[in-house]
């Protein structure tokens, strides 16, 4: 899957935080679906955002992108995003754009202006194919920029020629900047090849540039992504939460007030598709939601799950009703990936799990309560009960027990509980390894 990355030119906003939530989930529910993901996701290091902060800030466009680039994961490591497998930089692909746009130049299919190379969206016969709307309709809507050289007001940037102190690449037709719709479809193309299975990013990429990508892929003749996902963006009150819109409030700003996994939470309790919204009262009731899991992890002493590897296929071995909410879970989130459902089951199956544990059916209550676990953990939802409270030297001794039981080594794994038992510790075996209680 290729997902639109961030320009790097500032702090990430919330409406970042949400896209890289939304497909850090779809990810981690492919994989603990027992699919093998391949997830690129690109950085774009140039553009006029970055040119006019170094210019404003006198340093350099380079200086400008790594600093944005470095406070960018820095937000993803705490949002808990995983890193994706391939971090393709716009800059690194400069040539094979040129060549891409080169052969365009040759068909007549981009033309020169005399500020840089445009596409002709006229030679793509199904031109507005993701928009869903017919061509006239999207020419009238188009911004009319003070540009009479165009075609049409609906073509766009290939290149842009060099301008005077501006980062500049060389090529055939004129020293310049590739546009920022040439950049993701050379990338992703060249990294996942043609008809690659899933494009992603937000409601607002759609239309002009996941059209324009595509636009590009098919005058090439090549077969572009196989399925696309857009998700909704961020309100604030009954504004989209965007940077142009004056609303911002950074990634950083939110994670620096409440813990980062509301946010995820508050991500997956509507549907992807769907805008949410981001306020005290929202996060509030998130932040409630996420004591409830908490206070589940600690009464059953469950283990802390989803760290910072995928979680690969599991949960086939549960049995019941635990097997139950496995299979109602995982048909809902195959059907387009319906978190609202499944986290309304999941919290469901929490209280259950309590009701059961009153009730005196330990083990019953015990395993729904690790199926919750497991299946929050599939979707990147760290639940921290008791067991973050273990010290290190505690965390060490059980890791080295769960490694001689795994081994058979019986003598050994008795000699670590003993050791555990001498520290204070109750220490019992439970389906996922040892567990202890001070
Ligand atoms: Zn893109």
């Amino acid at each position: 899957m290729y997902v639109c990355g961030p320009t790097v030119y500032d702090l990430p906003h919330l409406g970042h935080g949400r896209f890289t939530l939304v497909w850090d989930v779809a990810r981690r529910w492919f994989t603990f679906r027992g699919l093998e993901v391949t997830f690129v996701s690109n950085i774009t290091d140039i553009d006029d955002n970055i040119i006019n902060r170094a210019l404003r800030e006198g340093s350099t466009e380079t200086e400008v992108a790594a600093t944005y680039e470095d406070e960018w994961w820095k937000a993803m490591a705490a949002i808990g995003v995983a890193r994706p497998t391939t971090v393709p930089h716009a800059t690194q692909y400069v040539e094979e754009m040129v060549t891409l746009i080169s052969s365009f130049l040759e068909q007549d299919i981009a033309y020169v202006t005399s500020d840089g190379l445009y596409f002709d969206v006229s030679r793509v016969p199904d031109y507005g194919l993701l928009a869903g709307q017919p061509l006239d309709s999207l020419r009238a809507g188009a911004r009319i920029e003070a540009h009479d050289e165009k075609r049409s007001p609906l073509d766009f940037a290939l290149w842009k020629f060099a301008k005077p102190n501006e980062p500049s690449w060389p090529a055939p037709f004129g020293a310049g900047r590739p546009g920022w719709h040439t950049e993701c479809v050379v990338m992703s193309l060249g990294l996942l090849g043609d008809g690659f299975d899933l494009h992603c990013g937000g409601f607002d990429l759609k239309f002009p540039h996941h059209e324009n990508e595509r636009a590009q892929s098919v005058a090439a003749g090549r077969p572009f992504a196989q399925h696309w996902g857009h998700n909704g963006w961020v309100m604030v009150g009954d504004q989209k939460m965007s940077k142009s819109l004056g609303n911002f409030t950074s990634l950083t700003d939110l994670l620096s007030k409440t813990d980062a996994r509301a946010y995820r939470l508050l991500v997956l309790r509507s549907h992807y598709r769907s805008p949410i919204e981001v306020s005290p009262a929202t996060i509030a009731d998130a932040e409630r939601g996420l004591a409830r899991l908490d206070a589940l992890a600690r009464r059953f002493s469950l283990p802390s799950l989803a760290g910072e590897s995928l979680v690969g296929p599991a949960a086939a071995t549960f049995r019941g009703e635990a097997a139950q909410l496995v299979a109602r879970v995982s048909e809902s989130l195959d059907d387009d990936l319906n978190t609202p459902l499944a986290v309304a089951e999941l919290f469901e199956a929490l209280s259950a799990a309590n009701s059961l544990a009153d009730g005196g059916q330990k083990d019953d209550a015990e395993e729904l309560a690790i199926a919750v676990a497991v299946l929050f953990g599939a979707l990147g939802l760290r639940l921290e009960g008791e067991v973050s409270d273990v010290d290190e030297a505690a965390a060490a001794l059980v890791s080295a027990r769960d490694q001689a039981r795994a081994a058979r080594e019986w003598a050994e794994a008795d000699r670590l509980r003993d050791e555990l038992v001498a520290l204070g510790w109750t220490v019992e075996d439970g389906p996922t390894g040892t567990i202890i209680r001070r």
